[in-house]
């Protein structure tokens, strides 16, 4: 009895593992690639599309979802037969009106390091904040304050004065009003155009 039992649950076991092996096979089967399409910007810059198909919004998001865009300029672009969903280095959304779906998470890199226009802790494109307005009226005191979650629908983040890492508003965190530099320590500051 006892040994029916064992291979009963054995069998149970084995057919669990085959049906989640072809429900992941099948659901990454779903997504096809199509092509690369070139563009140059009106800056000069080159955007890339890679381009894929999905049968519905649901599986175009979930392959979205599980896709990182790091680099400015490249873009995922999923068709469906209800519309075309997107993704770039900072949000997917939807193609046609480029309505936000959402900002998604990112994953941190190994190790923190410095590299040029990327955010040190996740490796993402860093786009610089405009300047800020020039408001000069005598005896006001005009304050800036920073709000992470514009910061981020924007892609943008910090810069050490210190050691020269950035940080994107996706991994800072604020101690009271500062952020500091996941690198040396030291307080960050917005990076923006001078
Ligand atoms: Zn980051
Ligand atoms: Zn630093």
């Amino acid at each position: 009895m006892k040994n029916y039992k064992f291979s009963v649950y054995k069998k149970m076991t084995l057919t669990l593992v085959m049906l989640f092996l072809f429900l992941s096979y099948n659901s990454n089967a779903q997504v096809t690639y199509l092509k690369t399409q070139n563009q140059k910007s009106p800056s000069g810059g080159n955007w890339v599309y890679k381009v894929y198909s999905a049968p519905s919004k649901s599986e175009a998001l979930t392959f979205l979802k599980n896709t990182e865009v790091k680099e400015q300029g490249l873009y995922y672009v999923v068709e469906t037969p209800n519309g075309n969903y997107a993704k770039d280095c900072i949000m997917i959304y939807a193609e046609a009106t480029g309505g936000l779906i959402e900002l998604g998470t990112r994953k941190h890199l190994t190790t923190p390091k410095k590299i040029e226009d990327h955010c040190a802790i996740c490796g993402y494109y860093i786009f610089k904040a405009g300047a800020w307005p020039s408001i000069d009226i005598p005896n006001v005191d005009v304050q800036y304050s920073t709000n992470l979650e514009t910061m981020r629908e924007k892609g943008e983040g910090f810069i050490c004065p210190s050691c020269g890492a950035l940080c994107c508003a996706f991994c800072a965190t604020l101690v009271g009003t500062d952020v500091k530099c996941p690198l040396c320590g030291k307080t960050m500051k917005i990076y923006q155009e001078k």
